[in-house]
């Protein structure tokens, strides 16, 4: 970790937040320039301790309708910087709210760019492409600089550009959590993904960079879901998501909170998200022990941290073999075994059209979103037994 850290006294700069030692300073990251002249620009925070220590980075709203994930991070840096905690705090934390401004504006999942995944197109050296970056994969490249202490490579600015040429100073992350919320009703968790060794790593480094990524997901509090097997994993390009890229490219422990459901800010999910952060937070050493509120740990009111008592991955499914009307049996929480009936399907009439069995043990995350369904659509998002491993090899020909 020594390497990124930041030496005692060091300004921390982020765009145009610029935090000498022992404040908090807020200001913007240029990313982009706009065809209306401009910048697209994402919001910063940068509270530096007066002590060296670990960088803490902190992304939301990558998803511009995922609200509860932009209040954790907003408010976690205010907390975090508040008064005494800031004179006390031994490293630095850099808050980045809004990662997809133009999601926000259009309180969508998906910006107006080219109607993309913001959080689909972070660095992968092995995504070669013959055509130029578009756009968000500069953002992404732009800001993954900046998490990374690197340049934007491929994405590097030209002259005459509102872009931020230099992202940051002294801000490389030795950690980070990228918040985001799931589907309506869902039940708050957060997602551990496995760490591929192969050529960026070899398998002994791989378990010590998750063996380094359990103890932060571990202080967070949380119900844990490893993340989809390998193969399932590309082939969403969740490597290059933020926190994948962040870990899979970089070598830094990353980890996806997911705060319960998307579009309101959940007032109970924020305070157990920022407690979760202060968790990180002591886990890291940027803060003593005695700064943990007593909620870390206590997702929310009637949210076990540990639902079953084996590891679980996060699975979408199981899928309806007939189109209909879904009616479920199971709602977030509940706990199932395989072969146990969790919706039944019916025609539009109310005639019964047919039933969706669990395929393996587990617990409800929450229902799929629309009443219709069609054959081969998941019924739910579920957190599943998992038999597969932490360090996985990287199946690089996948791509
Ligand atoms: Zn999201």
């Amino acid at each position: 970790m020594a390497e990124s850290d930041a030496d005692d006294g060091e300004r921390i700069a982020v765009g145009s937040a610029s935090a000498a030692p022992g404040t908090l300073d807020r200001g913007w990251l240029a990313v982009a320039d706009l065809p209306t002249r401009g910048a697209e620009r994402l919001p910063v925070a940068v509270a530096n301790g007066t002590e060296d220590g670990a960088t803490l980075w902190l992304t939301g709203g990558v998803h511009g309708d995922e609200a509860t994930g932009v209040a954790v991070v907003q408010d976690a840096v205010t907390a975090l910087a508040n008064g005494d905690r800031l004179a006390d705090l031994a490293g630095a934390v850099v808050a980045v709210p809004v990662v997809s401004p133009a999601g926000l504006r259009r309180n969508a999942r998906e910006t107006y760019y080219a109607d993309e995944d913001p959080n689909r197109h972070f660095p992968d050296a092995d995504a070669e492409s013959a055509r130029p970056p578009r756009l968000q994969e500069r953002i992404d490249a732009r800001l993954y600089a900046a998490i990374t202490g690197g340049t934007a490579g491929a994405a590097d600015t030209a002259t005459g550009t509102e872009v931020d040429a230099a992202p940051g100073e002294n801000a490389a992350a030795d950690a980070l959590i990228d918040c985001h919320t799931a589907g309506v009703g869902s039940a708050p968790f957060v997602i551990r993904d496995r760490v591929p060794c192969g050529d960026r790593r070899t398998e002994d480094e791989a378990a010590a960079l998750s063996d380094e990524l359990g103890r932060i997901v571990d202080a967070f509090g949380f119900p844990t879901l490893r993340e989809y097997p390998a193969a399932e994993y590309v082939e969403e390009t969740l490597q290059r998501s933020t926190a994948g890229a962040v870990l899979n490219e970089a070598g830094i422990p990353a980890f996806t909170a997911e705060l319960g459901a998307h579009s309101v800010v959940d007032d109970e999910l924020v305070d157990a998200g920022v407690a979760g952060i202060f968790g990180v937070a002591v886990e890291l050493g940027l803060l003593a022990s005695d700064w943990v509120p007593a909620t870390v740990g206590e997702p929310g009111e009637g949210v076990d941290p540990a639902p079953v008592d084996f590891p679980v991955r996060r699975y979408r499914g199981p899928t309806t073999d007939v189109s209909g009307l879904v009616r479920h049996r199971v709602a977030a929480g509940d706990q199932f075994d395989e072969g146990d009936v969790l919706a039944d399907v019916v025609a539009a009439t109310g005639a019964e059209r047919g039933e969706v069995t669990a395929d393996r043990d587990g617990y409800v995350l929450g229902r799929a979103e629309g009443l219709a369904a069609y054959e081969g659509d998941p019924i739910a998002s579920l957190a599943v037994r998992d038999d597969g491993d932490l360090v996985v090899p990287r199946e690089t020909d996948e791509n």
